[in-house]
């Protein structure tokens, strides 16, 4: 159980929550693809405390089972023990619309990462692409990349004002995808602009994480034309256009 310690806006559409808590003691994630879950009970009742037991997580009987919903943990600070959580704007939604009102004082329970995949540093580069909901992911692994990696990044975001800058140490490219009013999930900009590319040589390891039938064109793309080893691929819904809630096995 936490609580909002600040709430900014990194960008219009992109909303950093700062949670605090002695909870959050030895908080651990070290994988940049990795996500909790963020429990959200109906706004304005007090939040619902699940009870792990040896059948899992479990709700008090007679409240609403709280909407459960994947964020990345994008940055834990553990000098003021705090986490960093940053909030696509995108609408209706229970998490998006809990941020939307999020104020300092409230409680958000969140629980997890259960698990982390790591990436080796070895690979000749890295292609990361996605929508603003990867952004997180992809800033976490720009940060901890070392300086003799070479990244291509490409993101689309609604506009020119939805651009982040990120501090890495790596030899990035980061190629940003405009909607330009385009409705996010239901245009191939993304999937496009990578066709465009002429890519690196050499080992390749990519990260793709946008709306799900997006990823799962981009995959197809660099493994039957691009020849890229499937298995160095980590292409993942991370939302599906029109379902609330959508989940894919991660
Ligand atoms: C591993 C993982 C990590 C993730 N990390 C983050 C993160 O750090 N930050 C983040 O903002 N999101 C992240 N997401 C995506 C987030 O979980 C989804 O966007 C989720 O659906 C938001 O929940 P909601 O309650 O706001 O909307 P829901 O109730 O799930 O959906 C309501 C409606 O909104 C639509 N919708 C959902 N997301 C979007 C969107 N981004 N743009 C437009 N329409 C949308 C749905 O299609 C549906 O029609 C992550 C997802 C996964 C799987």
């Amino acid at each position: 159980m936490l609580e909002v310690q600040a709430v900014r806006h990194l960008t219009p559409l992109m909303l950093r929550v700062t949670l605090a808590g002695d909870d959050l003691e030895g908080f651990i994630s070290p994988g940049y693809g990795d996500h909790i879950k963020l429990f959200f009970s109906p706004l304005g009742e007090e939040p619902v405390l699940p009870t792990l037991g040896p059948d899992g997580v479990t709700f008090p009987e007679g409240r609403p089972r709280p909407e459960m919903r994947d964020y990345t943990p994008r940055k834990y600070h553990a000098a003021t023990n705090t986490l960093d959580v940053d909030f696509v704007l995108h609408g209706d939604g229970p998490a998006s619309s809990w941020a939307a009102q999020a104020a300092v004082g409230q409680k958000l329970v969140i629980g997890g990462p259960r698990g982390s995949m790591i990436v080796p540093d070895a690979f000749d580069w890295y292609l990361l692409a996605g929508d603003e909901t990867a952004l997180p992911a992809i800033g976490r692994r720009l940060e901890e990349l070392p300086a003799s990696s070479k990244v291509t990044a490409v993101i689309e975001v609604a506009g020119k004002e939805e651009e982040q800058t990120f501090d890495t140490k790596a030899n990035v490219e980061i190629i940003w995808v405009h909607r330009n009013g385009l409705e996010p999930g239901n245009n191939d900009l993304l999937l496009r602009k990578i066709e465009s590319l002429s890519l690196p040589e050499g080992d390749c390891y990519a990260f793709i994480a946008s709306e799900s039938g997006v990823s799962k064109a981009i995959r197809e793309h660099l493994v039957d034309k691009r020849g890229l080893n499937n298995e160095w691929i980590k292409a993942s819904g991370y939302w599906l256009r029109g379902v609330a809630d959508a989940h894919e096995p991660h």
